[in-house]
């Protein structure tokens, strides 16, 4: 009898670990094969939408109203395992990293050589960026302010 319950308690005891192991399981199977990975990154702190009640220059744009984002980028960029060169002086580190409003990324070393680079884009910069913080009204004055 002593035997036959600890039994029984045990199985009881398998079936529910059985259990709870079993739902996260399905859960992930179900998110990988119910649902298409989300192909757009989740919107990011750069997506700001400015209340209405500040005044114009104080409000940041949004993405769709900026000709670009741009980064200062001050150690070499490595892209596919290689260090990346500017083609026009050859120097490899201190890039201006601009993400075009086609989602084309270009650099910029500190020669001014602006140089696509198709081994990047949105989202590597979305993912390597801070906020936006500050709204130049040209790419100069952005320039100035990252140090170029
Ligand atoms: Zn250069």
């Amino acid at each position: 009898m002593f035997f036959r319950r600890a039994r029984e308690d045990r199985a009881l005891r398998e079936a529910q670990r059985a259990g709870h192991e079993a739902l996260p399981r399905f859960q992930a199977t179900q998110a990988w094969l119910g649902f298409p990975k989300p192909t757009a990154p989740a919107p990011t702190e750069e997506e700001v939408v400015a209340p209405d009640f500040l005044p114009p220059d104080l409000r940041v744009p949004s993405r769709q109203e900026v000709a670009g984002l741009m980064m200062r980028w001050l150690q070499p960029l490595v892209i596919g395992g290689e260090v990346r060169t500017c083609p026009g002086c050859g120097a490899y580190r201190d890039w201006i990293v601009f993400c075009m409003r086609d989602d084309s990324i270009w650099l910029r070393c500190r020669a001014g050589h602006d140089t696509k680079e198709p081994g990047l884009d949105a989202a590597w910069y979305n993912r390597n960026s801070g906020p936006v913080d500050r709204f130049h009204p040209t790419p100069e004055e952005g320039l100035r302010h990252l140090g170029h």
